[in-house]
C-alpha cells in the first residue's frame, strides 16, 4: 500500500508539472497564432491608411472608397499620432483600448490586457510612416475564442489526470501485490523451518530475479546453519562418549575391587588404573577445553620470535620417556636459524600432538625424525614416522575431531581423538596449515607450515 501511495503521489507530480507544461506551452502556441494572423491584418490595415489632404487620417476600403469606419469586424483599431488618437476604428462591446507606451520605430510590440468589462484582447502595436510623420497604428482582437479553447485543454487534463492516477494507483497495487507475494510466502515458509527442520529449503522460482537471490542466500545459510547444528550434535554427541567411557571403566573396575577381597597390592593395581582412567579423563577435559575456547576464538596468541629447531627439540624432549618406553629413536635435525613468529606454548601443544602421535602409531623399535626445514616465505617442520601409515581413505578425516582410524587402538594409546584437529587450529591461526604425506612403504609424514619471520604479510594476503 505504501509503495503504491509513493508510486501514485510520484505519478501524480510529474503528470502535474507535464499537464502544466503542455499547458504553458499551448497557451503559448495559440498565441503564437494568433500573433501572426494580427501580423497579418495589422499590414493590410496599414495599407488602407491613408491621409485626407487636411491631415486627417481614414480607412479606405477596398473598392477605394473613404471609409472611416472600416476595420475588420472583431478588431480594434487606433491610429496613434504625438500621443493623440488621430483614428479610432469600431469598438467591440464599446470598450476602449487603454493608452499605452507605443513601440520605438521598426519594431512592435504585442501585449495581452483586460479591457473595463473584463474582455481579454491581444494588441498589437507598430510605428507606421505617413507623409506626415510617424505614426503608430495599435489592432487588437479578443483573447477570449483562445482562453476558451485552452480552458478546453486544461477541463480535459482536469478529468484526464485523475483518471490516470487511478488507473496507476490500481495497477500499481496490483502488481506491487504480486511482485510482493513470493516474499510473503518465502517468510511464512522461512518461520516453519525451526532447528528440528533446517534441512527443509525455501522454494525458489527464479534463481535469477532479485527474491530468488534472497532465496539462495537464505538456502545457504540455512544450509550451514544445518551443517554447524550436525557439527554441535556430533561434537555433544561424541565428547560425552569419550568421557563416559573412562568412568564407566573406574565405576567398572571400582565395583568390581569392592566385592572381591583383595590384598594391598592387588588394591593397589585397581587404583593405578583408576588413577590412570582419571589421568585420561583430565587429558580429554583439557582437550575439549582447548577447543571450545579456540571455536569461541577466547585464545589470545601471546606472540613472540620462535626459533624452530628449538621448539622441536624442546617438544620431542617431552615425548622422550614414552618414545624410550618404545625403545624407539627420536631424531631432531635441521636449521637452527629458522624463526617465526608466534605463540609458543600452543606451537609446542600441535607440534608434541604430532610427535605424541609418531611415537603412538611406530612400532617398538621405530624410528621418528622431525626434520626443520624452510620453503618459500615458510618454515616446515616434518614429523616423520615409521608406523604402519594411514589408508588413503581416512586421510582427509584425520583432522576431523574424535575421528580415529582404529578406536580401540586410539583409546588403549591414550589418545583422545582430537590432537590432530587442536594442531590444525593452532598452525592455522598462526597463518599456517598442516599437510599429511603418506609414501608408500612405512609411515606417515605430517609437515607444518609456517610463515617465517618477515613473511607474516605473505600469510595474512
Ligand atoms: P588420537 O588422540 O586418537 O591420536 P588424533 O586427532 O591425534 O587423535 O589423530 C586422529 C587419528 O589419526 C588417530 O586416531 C589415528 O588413527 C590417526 N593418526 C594420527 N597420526 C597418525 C600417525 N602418525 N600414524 C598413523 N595414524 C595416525
Amino acid at each position: 500500500m505504501r509503495l503504491t501511495l509513493l508510486y501514485v503521489s510520484l505519478l501524480a507530480a510529474v503528470l502535474l508539472l507535464y499537464a502544466a507544461t503542455t499547458s504553458a506551452f499551448f497557451l503559448h502556441n495559440l498565441r503564437e497564432q494568433l500573433d501572426l494572423s494580427l501580423d497579418r491584418d495589422i499590414e493590410t490595415v496599414e495599407g488602407s491608411i491613408t491621409l485626407t489632404p487636411d491631415g486627417h487620417v481614414r480607412l479606405d476600403s477596398r473598392d477605394g472608397e473613404a471609409n472611416e469606419t472600416e476595420a475588420p469586424p472583431g478588431y480594434w483599431l487606433e491610429v496613434w499620432s504625438l500621443g493623440k488618437v488621430v483614428y479610432r476604428g469600431p469598438q467591440p462591446n464599446g470598450q476602449v483600448l487603454g493608452s499605452a507606451p507605443g513601440p520605438s520605430e521598426g519594431t512592435q510590440i504585442y501585449r495581452s490586457t483586460k479591457l473595463v468589462k473584463g474582455t481579454r484582447v491581444r494588441i498589437v502595436s507598430r510605428v507606421h510612416r505617413l507623409e506626415n510623420g510617424p505614426m503608430v497604428v495599435r489592432l487588437a482582437v479578443s483573447e477570449e475564442p483562445l482562453w476558451h479553447e485552452f480552458w478546453e485543454m486544461v477541463s480535459t487534463l482536469a478529468v484526464g489526470l485523475p483518471i490516470a492516477g487511478i488507473i496507476a494507483g490500481v495497477t500499481g497495487f496490483v502488481v506491487a501485490r504480486r511482485a510482493l507475494r513470493p516474499l510473503g510466502s518465502m517468510a511464512r515458509r522461512a518461520e516453519q523451518i525451526s532447528a528440528e527442520r533446517l534441512n527443509e529449503r525455501l522454494a525458489i522460482e527464479n534463481p535469477d530475479d532479485e527474491l530468488g537471490q534472497l532465496g539462495r542466500v537464505f538456502n545457504t545459510t540455512l544450509a550451514r546453519l544445518e551443517r554447524s547444528f550436525e557439527q554441535l550434535r556430533r561434537f555433544t554427541a561424541d565428547a560425552s562418549h569419550e568421557l563416559r567411557t573412562p568412568l564407566t571403566a573406574i565405576r567398572i573396575v571400582g565395583e568390581v575391587a569392592l566385592q572381591k577381597p583383595g590384598d594391598a597390592g592387588y588394591l593397589r593395581d585397581v587404583i593405578g588404573s583408576m588413577l590412570e582412567e582419571a589421568n585420561r579423563l583430565t587429558h580429554l577435559v583439557d582437550s575439549l577445553l582447548t577447543m571450545s575456547r579456540a571455536d569461541a576464538g577466547r585464545i589470545a596468541l601471546q606472540q613472540g620470535e620462535v626459533a624452530v629447531l628449538d621448539l622441536a627439540k624442546e617438544s620431542a624432549a617431552l615425548l622422550e620417556v614414552l618414545a624410550e618406553e618404545k625403545d624407539q629413536t627420536v631424531r631432531v635435525e635441521g636449521d637452527a636459524s629458522i624463526a617465526i613468529r608466534g605463540d609458543r606454548l600452543i606451537l609446542r601443544q600441535a607440534l608434541v600432538n604430532l610427535i605424541d602421535n609418531a611415537v603412538k602409531y611406530s612400532p617398538r623399535h621405530g624410528s621418528i625424525v622431525v626434520r626443520v626445514g624452510a620453503k618459500s616465505g615458510y618454515a616446515l617442520v616434518e614429523v616423520q614416522d615409521s608406523g604402519s601409515g594411514i589408508p588413503p581413505e581416512h586421510r582427509s578425516k584425520v583432522f576431523e575431531r574424535f575421528y580415529r582410524v582404529d578406536k580401540a587402538r586410539s583409546r588403549e594409546q591414550g589418545g583422545t581423538g582430537l590432537g590432530l584437529s587442536i594442531a590444525e587450529w593452532a598452525v592455522g591461526a598462526h597463518g599456517g596449515s598442516i599437510e599429511l604425506e603418506c609414501e608408500p612403504g612405512p609411515g606417515c609424514t605430517f609437515t607444518m607450515r609456517l610463515p617465517m619471520l618477515g613473511s607474516a604479510e605473505l600469510a595474512n594476503t
